[in-house]
This record gives structure tokens, sequence and C-alpha cells, in this order.
């Protein structure tokens, strides 16, 4: 069967792995998988490239996965990131980030990761939406919305924010936010400004990112209490303009700018803080394993390292219990200290508190950036 086709009235498509979701956790494992001489079959719901929520800051641990895995994020336009500021009502305080980091957007980062596990050898189903995934016999079956089931003996789960019909995610311990999205092309002294720095900005009920990425664009990716949200109408003009009020950076980094996208992306109901411990049998990667809070710029190297570690679990023999139970104990300390920060930064009380920590002790900051990623010894080669 060619790659991006599924064969219309055919009674099933077999493989040895099924990967659903072909985000970066699972074109990761099918990438890695693949070069092994596995028979992999990735189904993917989106038809072509889609821009995603994610405020696209590439840690060095998720740089040095994507270098692994073959791609180059500089030959795609990549900027560099040198510096994270941090910026609430005046106040602002800066520090170099302790490693180097990269910004790219999703829609050509995720492209290129499913491009690489095609060329991997890797089946790519695009366009294809899989309902619900059962056990058959020794294996797993993907139903395919209007297609033919996909049998395997082993199925990755890689949804990412998307949970599959019959396998909710519980809500996690900071669930009440809801995220937004847009690209802006900054005035040339504000854009010039920004250069080299993520910027972090508090605001009443939630925090955002301004990042530069490629193509001259700059990525703004807030969230914000539900409740918080409701108060501005639930309308994000209203509350555009009330992060403005309240973040003087905000204000002076969006004068004169353009919004790239009509509306903004919104996603809600994510379950920050939710980390798998048991499997039942699928291999749960990605955001469908662990969900760290937005400000560590983590999500995608957690997504990454799931994905290369379930490949190679697999192909040692070892079982989807030993993996979800490995990548438990890998995760669940850093992602309880994140969401421990994120509920910090968004309840008023101690927000006070750790801005003032951050501007006294700009050192405690990059403790939090280290304490809040994979640790080294996690990380495979
Ligand atoms: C507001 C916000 C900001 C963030 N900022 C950053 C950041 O700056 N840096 C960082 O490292 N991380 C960040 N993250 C986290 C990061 O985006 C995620 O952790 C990462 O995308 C998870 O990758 P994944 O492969 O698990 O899922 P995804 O990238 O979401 O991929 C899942 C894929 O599955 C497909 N899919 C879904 N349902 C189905 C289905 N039923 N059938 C077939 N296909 C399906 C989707 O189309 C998608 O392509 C952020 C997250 C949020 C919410």
């Amino acid at each position: 069967m060619d790659s991006g086709t599924l064969v219309r009235g055919a009674p099933e498509v077999n493989a040895e792995v099924v990967v659903v979701g072909g985000g970066l956790a699972g074109a990761a494992a099918a990438i890695r998988l693949a070069r092994a001489g596995r028979d992999v079959v990735v189904i993917e719901r989106a038809l072509s490239a889609e821009h995603k929520v994610c405020g696209e800051f590439l840690s060095r641990e998720a740089l040095n996965y994507l270098e692994s895995l073959g791609l180059e994020v500089a030959s795609f336009g990549a900027v560099p990131i040198g510096a994270v500021r941090l910026a609430w009502k005046g106040g602002l305080s800066e520090t170099k980030l302790p490693f180097h980091a990269l910004s790219l957007t999703r829609r050509r980062l995720d492209e290129e990761l499913l491009r690489l596990a095609a060329d991997a050898g890797a089946r790519v189903l695009r366009g294809c939406r899989v309902h619900g995934i059962e056990r058959e016999r020794n294996g797993w079956r993907a139903m395919v919305e209007g297609g033919e089931p996909v049998l395997a003996n082993a199925a990755f789960l890689a949804t990412g924010k998307h949970d599959l019909r019959g396998r909710p995610r519980p809500k996690g311990k900071q669930s009440d936010l809801v995220a937004f999205k847009m690209y802006w092309r900054l005035a040339p002294a504000q854009a010039a400004a920004l250069e080299g720095h993520v910027e972090l900005m508090l605001y009443r009920g939630g925090y955002a990112g301004l990042q530069p990425v490629e193509d001259g664009a700059a990525n703004l990716c807030c969230l914000v209490e539900r409740a918080e949200l409701q108060r501005h109408g639930g309308r994000w003009e209203h509350f555009l303009a009330a992060m403005q009020r309240e973040c003087g950076l905000l204000r002076e980094r969006l004068q004169g700018a353009q919004a790239l996208l009509e509306r903004p992306l919104a996603v809600s109901a994510i379950p920050y803080g939710y980390v798998r411990a048991a499997s039942h049998g699928v291999w749960a990667l990605g955001d469908q394993a662990a969900v760290i809070p937005s400000f560590t710029g983590d999500g995608m190297s957690i997504a990454l390292h799931s994905g290369c570690l379930a490949a190679a679990m697999y192909l040692q023999g070892e079982s989807a219990e030993q993996f979800q139970a490995k990548l438990y104990r890998e995760l669940s300390g850093q992602v309880a200290l994140a969401t421990l920060v994120s509920r910090g930064l968004v309840w008023a009380p101690s927000r006070g508190v750790l801005m003032a920590m951050a501007s006294l002790r700009p050192r405690s900051l990059e403790i939090v950036a280290r304490r809040t990623r994979i640790s080294e010894a996690a990380l495979l080669a």
C-alpha cells in the first residue's frame, strides 16, 4: 500500500505497530521503529500541515532528540532563543537560559517529522480520524472513521490533547485554563527588542509567552483561567485588551503589530499535571502520557523522549506496562513541581511572592528551569 492512502473496500490494514496520532511523539516513535525495520502504520487526523496551540519553544533536550532523528531545525529557519524575560505589571527581570534553545512553528516541525517517518518506511495515513482502539485477539484494532480498521500487534496512542472515545484522561491538577495562540508581525523596533528572547508575562488569572519564530513572525501563546475569561465575556478581543492593560511590556510589543491569523487558535480543559501511571496494554506517548504546564517549554521534549523511549523498549521486547511505569518514574517529579509553580503564577497572592523572588534572585528562575526538565540521566542517546 502506498504511503498516505487507505485502501477503500479492503477488509483491513495489517501492521506490526499502529501509531495513532502523527504529532511529535507519534512521529518520533514511528521513525525509530521503521528504521529498525518494523512494519508501522501512522494514522494522522490532519490531511496536511496545521497550526497547533503551542509556544514553539524548543529546549535543548527537544533539539537533541530532533537531531538524533535526523532533523536539523536550523535549516528550516528556526530562530535562536538565549534569554527569558519575566514581566509583571511594571516589573521586569531577565535571565540567560542555562541551555541553547530555538523556536520553530509546529506547522513546519510536525510536517518535517512525519516526512522523515514516511522516508524511513512507515505508512503514514493522512486525513484519517481514529475513533477507538479495541483489543483484537492478541493485538489491537484501530477503528478509522470512514475507512478500514488497522490491525496490529501493538498500539501506540499519541493523540496529544485529544482523547479517544473510551480512553479519557483524568482532569489533571490544573485543568481550568483556556489557551489561545496568535501570530503577529511586530513593528520593526519591537521585533528587534524581542529578538533572542522568550518573554513570559503575568496577568490576572494567567500568563503568556511571546517569542519570535521563523519568517519574521512572533508567537503569542496565552493561558487564562476560565472564570477570568468569562469576566471578559469569553471574548478574545476583550481578554487581549485586558492583558495589555495589565502588562506594559505586552502593550509595548503589540503597538503597531499586525495579527497574522484571522482568529486565534484556542484549546481548553488541558489536564496540566496529569501523568499516566498504568498503560492497560496501550503505549501512551506525549500528552497522552504526561501534560506539563506550558511555561516550562518542555512538553515537546517529553513528547519526543516518550516516543523514542517507547520505540527503544518495544524493540527490546519490553511491555507497554514496563514502559509506562518507567516514564511515570522519570516524569512525575518534574511535572508535579511545574504544576505547583504554574498554580503559583496564576494565583494572585503567590504570584507577588514568585515575582519578588525572581527579581531579587534571578538564579531562582534558572533553578526552576532546570528542575522542570527531563533529567539528564533519563535522556536517550
Ligand atoms: C498553550 C500551550 C503552550 C505550549 N508551549 C510549549 C512550548 O513552548 N514548548 C514545548 O516544548 N511545549 C509546549 N507545549 C506542549 C506541547 O505542545 C505538547 O506537549 C506537544 O505538542 C505534545 O506532543 P504530542 O505528539 O503528544 O501531541 P500533538 O502534537 O498534539 O500531536 C497529536 C496528533 O494526533 C492527531 N490526532 C488527534 N486525535 C486523533 C485521532 N482521533 N485520530 C488520528 N489522529 C489524531 C492530531 O491531529 C495531532 O497531529 C505547549 C502546550 C500548550 C497547550
